[in-house]
């Protein structure tokens, strides 16, 4: 069965969109820790990251840095975490968080949004990228 990942990816199930390639996709969370928290994942669907092969691997840390840089220039925040969980969803993906206060890496902190906010930020998200 499908990851909801790869329903994303396939556009069978709606996501606020900021960026995607032939390889990767990135959209914002839809339950964020903070605000701009967005994930970064690999088309190709794979359970844990260190089974990725090393070049696929590589190239989704350069899409990641990519999205966190304009990221940060989005959202005010002291920096952008990144997180690899994977617990909920078994589909390789980078959390990045824009950051300012710790608790923000817990998932725990969640923060809601309006349809309208998402949109505008995922817009905004994508305006900053080079
Ligand atoms: P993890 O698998 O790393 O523990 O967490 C999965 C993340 O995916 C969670 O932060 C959760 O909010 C997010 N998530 C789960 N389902 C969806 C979805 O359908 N759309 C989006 N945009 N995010 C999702």
């Amino acid at each position: 069965m499908p990851s909801i990942f790869t329903k994303i990816i396939n556009k069978e199930i709606p996501c606020y969109n900021i960026v995607e390639n032939d390889r990767f996709i990135a959209f914002l969370d839809i339950n964020p820790n903070a605000k701009g928290h967005t994930l970064c994942v690999p088309k190709q669907e794979i359970d844990k990251i260190f089974d990725m092969p090393e070049k696929l691997y590589l190239d989704l840390m350069q899409f990641s840095r990519e999205v966190a840089i304009a990221l940060e220039k989005t959202v005010p925040c002291k920096r952008i975490g990144m997180s690899v969980v994977g617990l909920e969803v078994a589909h390789v993906h980078v959390h990045l968080i824009p950051l300012n206060e710790m608790k923000e890496m817990t998932f725990l902190n969640k923060v809601t949004q309006s349809d309208s906010e998402f949109k505008a930020l995922a817009k905004a998200i994508a305006a900053h990228l080079t």
